[in-house]
């Protein structure tokens, strides 16, 4: 037994190296990321339930690293969180998403809205909403293009602080979503002096609908919850009709996820995209 206590014990710590090892390699590769452009922004659109028109697009991260390959965002962004870089990469895809609205507008197309993912930390900066400002307009974008998602894990700490920021962002346009609603920490008294437009029902709670019975009760609330405060919600992760169907026929707004349309290069989403029309 005790032969096995050791053994396992060194099985142990040579796993946790390997993964430390791993862990330093992304770490390193991370820090030239930026400077090597190995980044790019992938977009997914949402879709209205009713009209089935585009309402806007997330803009996602990629990174392929020239000998990592291809890192998931999962797996690289708790990283940066870690090694203090989101602010920097933040910043990146911030400016990089509205560059790429403004580029749409300039070939006639409306798209409704670029959401863009914001962490906790670039939120708990003083400085997120003068920066915002500044790339709005540095890059041209009008603040009604312009939609962030944030998740709960704001709430851990210093709220109000947030709280009151998120409130000078929706007063210049910007539309404010709760990301992976329904897996954070918010309690619900919090939820109502939010300054927010949006609930993004977490994909989890999408899976197996209709026949998964937790999960239609959770959506069925969630929707109800986004009616009674008067706040949208949008399903993430729709894969299949059946999803949908069932996510329409009980009064949600908007959809995303593979059914319509994985996340794609800026010019592959053609069909997404409206020409406007001029008078
Ligand atoms: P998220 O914000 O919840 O994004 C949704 C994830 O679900 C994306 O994964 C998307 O590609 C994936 N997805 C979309 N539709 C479907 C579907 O129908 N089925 C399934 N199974 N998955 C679907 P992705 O792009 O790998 O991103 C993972 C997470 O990484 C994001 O989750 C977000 O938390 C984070 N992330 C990505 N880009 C950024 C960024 O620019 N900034 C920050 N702070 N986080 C980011
Ligand atoms: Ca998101
Ligand atoms: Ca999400
Ligand atoms: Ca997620």
């Amino acid at each position: 037994a005790k032969q096995d206590g050791r053994n396992s014990y060194a099985f142990y710590t040579e796993s946790l190296t390997k993964e430390s090892i791993e862990h330093l390699k992304l770490q390193s590769a991370l820090h030239d990321a930026l400077d090597k452009q190995n980044f790019h922004l992938v977009y997914q659109p949402k879709l209205d339930f009713v009209t089935m028109q585009t309402t806007g697009f997330e803009a996602l991260l990629r990174w392929c690293d020239p000998v990592l390959g291809n890192v998931s965002p999962d797996k690289f962004i708790p990283i940066a969180e870690k090694i203090g870089l989101i602010n920097e990469i933040g910043s990146w895809v911030l400016k990089e998403a509205c560059q790429q609205g403004v580029k749409w507008i300039s070939q006639g197309k409306t798209f409704g809205r670029i959401a863009v993912n914001v962490a906790g930390q670039q939120l708990q900066r003083t400085s997120f909403v003068d920066e915002v400002k500044l790339v709005l307009e540095e890059t041209g974008l009008p603040a009604s293009a312009l939609e962030l998602e944030v998740t709960e894990s704001f709430m851990m700490s210093d709220p109000e602080v947030v709280i009151r920021d998120l409130q000078r962002l929706g007063e210049m346009g910007i539309e404010l979503s709760i990301d992976d609603f329904g897996t954070g920490y918010s309690s619900l008294s919090y939820l109502k002096k939010l300054p927010i437009h949006k609930l993004k029902l977490d994909q989890s709670f999408v899976k197996d609908l209709p026949l998964d019975l937790n999960n239609s009760a959770i959506a069925k609330a969630v929707i109800a919850l986004g009616q009674a405060l008067n706040l949208k919600v949008i399903a993430e992760g729709v894969e299949n009709e059946a999803q949908a169907a069932f996510l329409r026929d009980n009064g949600c707004h908007e959809a995303q996820g593979y059914l319509y349309s994985k996340p794609m290069l800026p010019e592959a989403l053609n069909d997404f995209l409206i020409d406007r029309v001029h008078y």
